[in-house]
């Protein structure tokens, strides 16, 4: 872009994330913030998110309030009827970045946000999903701000940590003792197992495709220009000095949806892709004052019958009040003819109650909801937090297994369930969690969810970054 141009046009934000519920609500939390900071943004999604934010999300409201917002799609290469769940999932990162990638490289650089269109883009805002596309956006010199909406203590220890693990030898972990603590992983000493890697990590084969993805994203973190990660200072300080080794500017703006309320000081849309079903707000307002265990395993998780079935007699026969999530097809092999234990739907009629989806965020600020049992995917976690809800952490993939860590061994704010599923660990968990170790749960969350308040208010090291990041993005040079 010529300078002067540059002076007359706000910069131009496209921002690119992976076509998941978490990534997709982080970010349009960010460019919230970054259009009421005088940015422009373009939100690139999939054809297929697009038409579930407009059947559940009040996206007219980003046009009302932002000017300078606007949405492009691209398509995931996908039948509408697909789940793009579960197993599904990874069929469709496969095909968006067969498909939809090539076109958002068509659109920054001969399309309409290219270096001659009328309407050039002067920074790109994504996670992995423009790895195969960083050879182009190099080309055309538009900078690239990678914002990987996983915790930084997953992505340290699942991805950064690689090459050191290798090179140290210590990686492919020889023996098979899952407890064993993980040696070469700055940061983490003495409380990081084996156990709280994700399963690839078990690998003994060095060409394991994981493992390789994981090298090759390794590769290309120095193209880019910054870090941005929706976390606050003080829950990981010493990752965050860590990864400051390999990339100079790190931004810890999190937690993005406590921000982006501070600073407009109303609640914006849930971003949702399925549709909230707000009736168990009320059922919330008849239970006592943190007497309810809020279950969800996120947007991507599935169970099997047996795990449904273990969780539900442990909450069951714990005695405790729930309100549980069963996402549609978040159940694998439950046939038609199944039938309902007649003690789980009797409890079940008594004090719980069940959504296909809930208005997560302010489920967890309510008051009778006393714990959290969850599958540790990021966002769910940092708005447990956030809220002062002590958790029950049962795990699956991605940064999951370190973040059940973190909250369990490092940030004392629950229970880790890791590896295992079953009625009499459920029981137990649920009762020390709700009853026997209440008030000491509750305290320590307390005080996390304190920090986390305070670093998004004026002079909070989140609010700061925040800050310094769009003044940053305002200097960018393409
Ligand atoms: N969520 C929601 N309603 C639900 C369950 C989940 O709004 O009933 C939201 C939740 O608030 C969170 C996101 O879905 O922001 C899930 O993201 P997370 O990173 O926790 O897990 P993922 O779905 O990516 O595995």
């Amino acid at each position: 872009m010529d300078n002067e141009r540059a002076s007359t046009f706000p910069p131009h934000i496209l921002i690119f994330p992976s076509p998941i519920q978490g990534p997709i609500k982080c970010m349009l939390k960010l460019a919230e913030l970054f259009c009421l900071n005088g940015l422009k943004v373009t939100f690139l999604n999939s054809q297929h998110i697009q038409q579930c934010l407009l059947k559940c999300t009040d996206i007219e409201s980003y046009f009302q309030c932002y000017p300078n917002f606007r949405f492009e799609t691209v398509p995931d290469g996908l039948p509408e009827d697909n789940p793009r769940t579960g197993n599904e999932f990874f069929e469709m990162m496969d095909s968006i970045k067969a498909v939809g990638v090539p076109l958002f490289e068509e659109m920054v650089t001969s399309g309409p946000y290219g270096p001659n269109s009328e309407n050039p883009i002067t920074c790109i805002v994504a996670d992995g999903i423009v790895t195969s596309a960083i050879d182009t956006v190099k080309q055309i010199g538009v900078p690239l701000l990678y914002f990987d909406t996983i915790s930084p203590c997953g992505l340290w220890a699942n991805c950064l940590c690689l090459p050191k693990l290798i090179e140290a030898g210590e990686f492919p972990f020889k023996g098979d003792d899952l407890d064993e603590l993980v040696v070469n992983a700055p940061g983490m000493e003495g409380f990081l197992r084996r156990r709280d890697l994700p399963s690839f990590f078990r690998s003994k084969d060095l060409n394991d495709p994981h493992i390789q993805t994981i090298l090759e994203k390794n590769k290309n973190l120095p193209l880019y220009q910054g870090l941005i990660f929706n976390t606050f200072e003080d829950l990981e300080a010493p990752i965050l000095s860590e990864m400051s080794k390999i990339c100079q500017k790190i931004y810890a703006i999190g937690p993005l949806h406590t921000h982006l309320k501070t600073r407009l000081a109303t609640g914006t849309t849930s971003n949702s892709i399925w549709k909230e079903d707000r009736s168990c707000i009320p059922w919330l307002d008849m239970q006592p004052l943190k007497s309810v265990l809020f279950v969800s395993i996120g947007s991507l998780t599935v169970m099997t019958k047996d795990q449904l079935l273990e969780i539900w007699h442990g909450l069951v026969n714990s005695g405790t009040r729930f309100l549980w999530v069963r996402r549609p097809g978040s159940i694998v092999g439950l046939d038609e003819d199944f039938e309902i234990p007649m003690e789980l739907s009797q409890a079940t009629k008594e004090r719980g109650y069940i959504v296909s989806w809930a208005p997560q965020e302010e489920v967890l600020a309510h008051p009778a909801i006393g714990g959290f049992l969850t599958h540790s995917g990021w966002n769910s976690t940092l708005e447990s937090i956030v809220e002062g809800k002590p958790m029950i952490c049962w795990p699956h993939y991605v940064d999951q297994q370190v973040n059940s860590r973190y909250v369990g061994e490092f940030w004392k704010l629950g229970l880790d369930m890791k590896d295992t599923c079953d009625r009499v660990i459920v029981e137990g968990m649920v009762k020390k969690l709700m009853e026997l170790k209440k008030d000491e749960f509750l305290t320590r969350a307390d005080h996390i969810a304190n920090v986390a308040k305070t670093s998004v208010r004026k002079g909070g090291c989140s609010y700061k970054n925040l800050d310094r990041l769009i003044e940053d993005i305002k200097l960018l040079k393409c």
